[in-house]
């Protein structure tokens, strides 16, 4: 009988909040060490948490976006450890009654639609960061900057609804795109504000759920986590097939060794001793302010990605580029709006500006705003710019920040489509071919494209080839 894998995924993201979850500290990344703190996230005694209005929005958003069912009411509590990055020695965090539960996200694999439980979404506070001096080889000094500690987090637990590595690369992705387009994440998994760890466990097909569960840990991109999963399960397999028995155990990605290894098994396994925080009253939200955050969710990727196949005529498969981020599909919707071929601004697009983009943040090249591409492409479907003369003015606007007409008309690149100029410069090509055009009227007619190739050459490619075409045939058929 065959093996299945079980996974189930948790993703921390950080909340784009101007300030951290219980202070008015500023939650700015990047800045001086210790420099963003104050009593309240620093863990000094007396000091008292106050819940941030705009991460519990934030976090709703989410909900309302991964349609869970939301709790009126809910709990912060104290999760109980002690790690020097923890100033309090607890992390604020959410446990029996969290902000949402029962949600759903679906992932499109291999043009099916799979839907994914969301088992729970909670908020709660980041912990700082420890930065280790020669590490790992001769680890000296461990340096702390709480800069990041209380920063909001919503954490995302999915049901172990997964059963490939490749399906929780694509969660991870949808789920990211969704959190993009709410605008409640930048998404950023190298700077760690959209990270995950993943349980997993195998069975054989129709046999009851494993007793057991492998965590792994700090997965900072999708392919580590696909990576890992893919190493895990068929570890896993291989032990259960020696007749072996897996325990809990929390492992992690060893990039430079390609495989999982073991960070702490079930024995050291952590009791978090989670109790209500004395400190915060219960979460109670009002019912109409709810109803007021989730209706500012606007159109969601799936949506935009049915509306611009629609609207625009696109296939599924450019209206999928189009969309995956929304700060693309917004300079797209831009861009079409004084063109009347949107599909040749998906082409230019996806083919040729694209890797010009931030593929992290879906940044735009500063020198090309939507609109200067827009009127590239009308140009050419004004045919007053060739298409193969646009694609070079298309790299003079990158690199200048110019506008298309700016370029054409400084270069010198209008078509020149004017029959009378195209008549004489062709008329002097074909005197001073004589030999090619009795060889072309006595059959040799693959001779064509030598002469659209002169006047082309004559003219800098600026010559409307339809026009050319139709002069030249009319012109080597007569005398
Ligand atoms: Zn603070
Ligand atoms: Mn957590």
């Amino acid at each position: 009988m065959s093996w299945e894998a079980i996974i189930g995924l948790e993703v921390h993201a950080q909340l784009l909040t101007q300030t951290k979850m219980f202070c008015r500290c500023p939650t700015r990344f990047g800045e001086e060490p210790n420099t963003q703190v104050c009593p309240v996230c620093l863990g000094l005694p007396g000091s008292l948490p106050v819940p941030n209005r705009e991460a519990i929005a934030m976090a709703l958003k989410t909900a309302h976006a991964l349609r869970c069912t939301i709790h009126q009411t809910s709990v912060f509590a104290r999760k109980n450890y002690f790690y020097p990055d923890l100033p309090k020695n607890y992390q604020i965090s959410q446990y029996d009654r969290p902000l949402a539960t029962d949600g759903a996200l679906d992932i499109e694999i291999n043009g099916t639609q799979k839907t994914i439980g969301i088992e729970r979404l909670h908020l709660e506070e980041d912990a700082g960061k420890s930065l280790h001096e020669g590490f790992p080889d001769s680890q000296k000094y461990t340096y702390l900057d709480f800069n990041r500690a209380g920063t909001p987090l919503i954490e995302i637990v999915s049901k172990p609804d997964i059963e490939t590595p490749e399906e929780a690369a694509l969660y991870l992705k949808t789920l990211r795109q969704i959190l993009l387009y709410l605008g409640v994440c930048d998404g950023n998994m190298e700077q760690g504000s959209f990270r995950c760890d993943a349980n997993v466990s195998v069975r054989k097909k129709g046999e009851p759920f494993p007793s057991y569960k492998v965590e792994l840990k700090n997965l900072n991109s999708f392919r580590f986590v696909q990576k890992a999963l893919e190493y895990e399960i068929k570890r896993q397999i291989k032990m259960l097939e020696a007749g072996e028995i897996l325990t809990q155990e929390t492992r992690t990605w060893d990039e430079r060794a390609q495989k999982t290894r073991v960070m702490r098994t079930k024995e050291e396994a952590q009791d978090y001793r989670y109790f209500p925080d004395p400190d915060l009253l219960p979460l109670k939200l009002d019912e109409k302010w709810i109803k007021r955050v989730c209706s500012t969710v606007g159109e969601l990727p799936a949506e935009r990605k049915a509306r611009f196949i629609r609207q625009y005529e696109l296939t599924a498969y450019d209206a999928s580029l189009l969309t995956a981020n929304p700060r693309v599909s917004e300079y797209f919707e831009k861009a079409v709006q004084h063109v009347s071929s949107p599909k040749r601004v998906a082409n230019w697009l996806t083919s040729e500006l694209f890797r010009y983009f931030d593929f992290e943040t879906g940044e735009p090249p500063e020198t090309v705003p939507p609109e200067h591409l827009g009127e590239l492409v009308r140009l050419v479907e004004e045919k007053k710019l060739t298409g193969s003369l646009a694609k070079d003015v298309l790299e003079d606007m990158i690199q200048t920040g110019k506008s298309a007409q700016t370029i054409v008309k400084e270069k010198g690149l209008e078509v020149v489509a004017d029959p009378e100029t195209l008549r004489r410069i062709i008329r002097d090509i074909l005197d001073n071919h004589a030999d090619k055009v009795e060889a072309y009227r006595k059959g040799r007619t693959k001779l064509f494209g030598f002469f659209m190739g002169q006047v082309m050459k004559a003219t800098r490619g600026k010559a409307d080839p339809q026009t050319v075409q139709t002069l030249l045939k009319e012109m080597l058929s007569s005398e």
